[in-house]
């Protein structure tokens, strides 16, 4: 089969390699579309440890059943799907508790050796699909992964809806929480990033407030605009400068989460967070609850990003990560046509 395979940093190419084999407990699909996530532009740059030269990147991915093995019930050949790419054991603490994306033993499809979806086809246990109706665009479909994440952490640190919100980084993660801000009735919500045609989406979507991070300092900007910092920040983008603009940004009392995988270590300043009582929280992918929310606001027809989702076929998988990585202008989320 064709797929698109890491072969060292700064590319991506074209391979005919095996077509997996359908194992038990697994559903073999053949990918329609797969979209390109901030992970894979970590491993596509050489960033990722766990994303090594050999390996095929993607998880976002809408896919039609090709085969079932003979002991997955409930499933048949034909039906088409959105995949949760996070595969988790089933039967450990965390997964017993709700809590999969804890799971001891999680794995990603695109990451360390399990394979990705920028292929023909891949095989993945069943209890990782999700049905998806004809109506839903292709375009639509792919954004219910990354949605997943928002829908994550509004459940798990939103429980109370803030009256002010800033987000760092107008990524598609931060575009969806933007959108998501607004469908929880946030009223003040401020998008920080230094990518203008970003922060016009941002505009277009209902921001309140936007911080061009390149012309103006980000945490005096927010604690002019929101006398003295936003009550909630989310930070999406994963870096030590950002971390530190999320703690200047949070109001006193406030709450941050942190979201972004780029960097691990980041000096934050302590006193500051303690004597301000500034709250840390951290959210990492979704639980099988999180995607089907995910998967229903998409079906509602209340979140739409195909205006700033561009569609190329994956012959083009070179220059489509060129892009995403180093020049995406107002495109949010670049996806591949199998
Ligand atoms: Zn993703
Ligand atoms: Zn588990």
């Amino acid at each position: 089969m064709k797929a698109l395979v890491y072969t060292g940093p700064g590319r991506v190419e074209i391979q005919a390699v095996a077509k997996p084999a359908v194992q038990t407990g697994h559903a073999l699909l053949e990918i329609q579309a797969s979209g390109i996530c901030g992970s894979d532009i970590h491993g596509f740059l050489g960033h990722s440890e766990r994303r090594q030269p050999g390996l095929i990147l993607g998880h976002e991915a809408v896919a039609t059943i090709a085969e079932v093995h003979a002991s997955v019930t409930g499933w048949k050949a034909g039906q088409r799907v959105v995949v949760n790419p996070l595969i988790h054991c089933g039967g450990c603490a965390a997964c017993l508790a709700g809590k999969q994306n804890l799971c001891a033993s999680w794995k990603v499809l695109g990451m360390d050796r399990v394979q990705g979806t920028y292929a023909e086809f891949v095989a993945v246990p069943a209890s990782c699909l999700y049905p998806l109706s004809t109506d839903l665009s292709e375009q639509e479909a792919v954004m219910v992964e990354p949605l997943a994440n928002v829908a994550h952490f509004f459940r798990i640190t939103l429980a109370e809806i803030p009256d002010s919100l800033t987000i760092l980084g107008a990524g598609p993660i931060g575009i969806l929480t933007l959108v998501m801000a607004k469908l929880r009735g946030i009223a003040r919500v401020c998008v920080v990033d230094k990518n203008e045609a970003r922060l016009q989406a941002a505009r277009t979507l209902r921001a309140d407030h936007v911080v061009a991070s390149g012309a103006e300092d980000p945490v005096d900007a927010v604690r002019g605009w929101s006398d003295g910092g936003t009550e909630f920040v989310i930070e999406t983008a994963g870096i030590s400068a950002t971390r530190r603009q999320a703690v200047g940004c949070t109001r006193r009392g406030g709450r941050m989460v942190f979201v972004g995988l780029a960097e691990n270590l980041s000096p934050l300043p302590w006193i500051e967070m303690i004597r301000d009582e500034k709250s840390v929280f951290t959210t990492f992918c979704y639980a099988p609850r999180d995607f089907l929310t995910a998967l229903r606001l998409i079906e509602s027809r209340q979140i739409d990003l195909r205006p700033w989702t561009e569609t190329r076929s994956l012959d083009d998988g070179q220059a489509g990560f060129e892009k995403i990585a180093y020049d995406p202008g107002s495109t949010l989320k670049i996806v591949f046509k199998v």
